[in-house]
């Protein structure tokens, strides 16, 4: 289970900065896509995105819903069963909902 707040992969800018470790920057490519796919329909029930999951060898396609009670975003790779919740992501670039 990744535990993610948004706001932790964003410089002051609100952008993914350049520098940053490649593994965190594919990670907060992968959460952008997350935020920006699950806020365009704020679905309450986990929803299939096209995103790719990115566990290495993983083919599946990443679900995700929003759990209004909490403000998070859950996903969750039905292929790997890797999942994670993701908050802070209210005031990024990728929120689709506002
Ligand atoms: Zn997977």
């Amino acid at each position: 289970m990744y535990i993610s707040n948004m706001l932790h992969f964003l410089d002051d800018k609100g952008n993914i900065p350049k520098r940053m470790p490649k593994e965190a920057r594919e990670m907060a490519n992968f959460l952008a896509l997350v935020v920006d796919a699950t806020t365009r329909t704020m679905p309450t029930t986990l929803t299939s995105t096209e995103i790719r999951c990115f566990q290495k060898g993983c083919h599946g396609v990443v679900k995700s819903s929003i759990r209004p009670k909490e403000g998070e975003i859950h996903w969750y790779c039905p292929e790997c069963e890797n999942e994670g919740v993701i908050s802070q992501w209210q005031g990024t670039k990728w929120n689709n909902s506002k």
